[in-house]
């Protein structure tokens, strides 16, 4: 899943658009595939962010998030699966809801708000406010 050259060893980070590339490549091999989430648990960036929960084309068909930064223990807090689990379909629905044309959301509650940080993903939910609700109808995606 991870291509050579994704690693950037000056940094020990991953960068996010070449292993979204590698991603893409998979969903145009296999045409039964409308689109894809990949899933990686290094840590990824893309510049000049200094690291990304997760990357999506916008609109297209993959969609990359990173489970390495959704850990409460990253930020030295208790492990706890129910939280990371919750994060991590925050993010997986967030970079979806990119390859569906969606942008990000002014709205700290939605789904498609950006996570600058781990506070800003606990903070929305895993649903589309009802401005993205109503775009992703009108774009006549599922
Ligand atoms: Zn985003
Ligand atoms: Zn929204």
């Amino acid at each position: 899943m991870i291509p050579e050259g994704a690693l950037d060893e000056a940094r020990a980070q991953y960068r996010s658009d070449v292993i979204l590339g590698s991603v893409e490549e998979q969903v145009s091999r296999q045409t039964e595939l409308e689109r894809i989430l990949g899933v990686v648990d290094v840590d990824i960036f893309v510049p000049p962010l200094s690291f990304v929960f997760g990357e999506a084309r916008c609109p297209g068909s993959a969609a990359l998030i990173s489970l390495f930064r959704l850990r409460p223990e990253f930020y030295r807090q208790r492990p706890d699966v129910e939280v990371f689990l919750e994060r991590a379909e925050k993010e997986a629905v967030h970079e979806i809801g990119h390859t569906l044309g969606l942008k990000h959301c002014s709205n700290p509650f939605c789904v498609m708000h950006f996570s600058n940080s781990i506070f800003d993903t606990d903070r929305k939910q895993s649903l589309f406010c009802s401005r993205c609700q109503r775009k992703i109808e009108s774009l006549g995606a599922p």
